[in-house]
């Protein structure tokens, strides 16, 4: 019997955690922190497992919202076994110790607690890793006679380490997809599939509410890039690109410097920062190791300079240049946010968005004006007129909607659970599997309803 009950995240992109009860073993798949929340309200419901046993958690990536709760969880179930890859396990350590001065800097509310470098450090040591495609098994308590699960991990293409994972027990499949990518990025190549039927399949639906003609591959959204950048760039003008310092800012780096070296663009200063070139170091020590497009393609090695020593944002207007600053989203306080608010006043230089934007956040809001438009990138912030462009590019480290398709018809499976979706995109998801599939039993993870297959 398999029970799944989404703890977070199930029909929106937030906490994301699922708890599995397989045939006696509860495994818990990721455990995020929602990004725009926070204190208790940005967790999973652990409440809902109090009556459970879990003896694993396993983490398919290092993003937030897939591993933030991670520290809060330890502290709750201390005897928890977590496993990820070798390259998320390094991911976590930067990226949690990182969380760990932002939580500060948030209200103290009863029953949250934060958590301390030390807690980091420790945390850490509790990780066991395991490369990708490597079986191995999972022994819990409570394990009853023939109930022993395999586990085994797939290069999902979404982020360096980034990991889809399957469950077997007694020859009965579950494949969970984490976050997935089909379609190759600079730096990353195209997920792999489990080569079998599976018969519990677990999909993110980041893009089901998303026309695909609107995306164009990597390679030519990067030439549209280039030809954007520089009309702006010669003109005298800088380009500030917000991204997510795991991920956005490596696939980005690498895009811009190919296409310098290619002479398809300008070659003027860029400048990174933050944790995200820690996190570059990270990609370049296992280049050889994890599948890459170009292992040779090294990031510590492209000219950079770095933003945090730029004490008066104006020095970006002297010559031009290219910034890309997190968050992805220009959350209030971070670098990106700080930067447009110097970036908007001029009018010859340019806000390039690469990525998704949740509404609520100062990157949708740039992401929907354009120059001439008075904006208010928060409610405490004074309406502004945009001066600079403002240009839409969209580089994805997700599946488009007919990939996820795709991986339906690969793995055939009985059941499938959408998650990691807003309703729009699991209902388009949902129809579409039906129309092609209709013996198919397909599930909408909802946090807190649990579902029996
Ligand atoms: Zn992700």
């Amino acid at each position: 019997m398999i029970s799944f009950l989404p703890i977070g995240g199930g029909n929106e992109i937030g906490a994301n955690s699922y708890f599995i009860n397989f045939n006696g073993n509860g495994i818990i798949l990721d455990c995020g922190i929602h990004p725009q929340k926070t204190g208790l309200e940005s967790l999973p419901d652990f409440d809902l497992i109090t009556d459970k046993s879990v003896d694993y958690c396993l983490i398919s990536h290092a993003h937030q919202d897939h591993i933030g709760a991670l520290p809060f969880l330890v502290k709750k179930i201390p005897y928890v076994k977590i496993i990820t890859t070798p390259q998320t396990r390094a991911l976590a350590e930067l990226t949690l110790h990182n969380s760990v001065s932002i939580l500060k800097k948030e209200i103290v509310e009863p029953g949250f607690e934060f958590y301390s470098h030390d807690e980091v450090d420790l945390l850490i040591k509790m990780i066991d890793y395991k490369e990708n495609k490597n079986k191995f098994e999972l022994n819990s308590y409570h394990q009853l006679k023939d109930s022993q699960v395999n586990c085994t991990f797939f290069d999902a293409g979404h982020i360096l380490g980034s990991a889809g994972v399957l469950l077997e027990n007694n020859n009965y499949k579950i494949f969970y997809t984490g976050d997935i990518n089909l379609t190759a990025q600079t730096i990353q190549p195209p997920a792999q599939l489990p080569e079998t039927k599976i018969d519990t399949l677990i999909l993110e639906t980041t893009y089901g509410a998303t026309d695909s003609d609107l995306y164009l591959d990597w390679n030519s959204e990067s030439f549209r890039f280039a030809k954007e950048a520089n009309k702006i760039l010669n003109s005298g003008g800088s380009i500030l690109i917000p991204v997510f310092s795991l991920g956005k800012m490596q696939e980005l780096l690498a895009t811009i410097w190919l296409l310098m070296q290619k002479r398809k663009l300008t070659t003027v200063d860029i400048y990174t920062g933050g944790i995200g070139t820690k996190i570059n170091l990270a990609y370049d020590y296992n280049r050889f190791v994890v599948n890459r497009v170009d292992e040779d393609l090294e990031l510590n090695a492209i000219p950079q300079k770095d933003y945090y020593k730029i004490s008066n944002p104006e020095e970006f207007f002297k010559n031009p240049c290219i910034v890309l600053a997190s968050s992805g989203m220009m959350i209030k306080g971070t670098s990106s946010f700080t930067f447009t608010k110097s970036w908007i006043k001029q009018k010859d230089s340019a806000i390039f968005t690469v990525g998704y934007m949740d509404t609520n956040t100062p990157g949708y809001v740039i992401a929907n004006s354009e120059c001439g438009d008075k904006i208010q990138l928060t409610e405490y912030d004074e309406p502004t007129e945009v001066k600079c462009k403002i240009n839409n590019f969209k580089f994805s480290a997700h599946a488009r909607r007919e990939d996820l398709l795709k991986i339906v018809d690969k793995l055939k499976p009985d059941n499938v659970i959408l998650t990691h979706g807003d309703e729009d995109a699991i209902g388009w998801m949902g129809a579409a599997i039906l129309k092609k599939n209709k013996n198919i039993k397909v599930y909408t993870a909802i946090t807190g309803k649990e579902i029996i297959v």
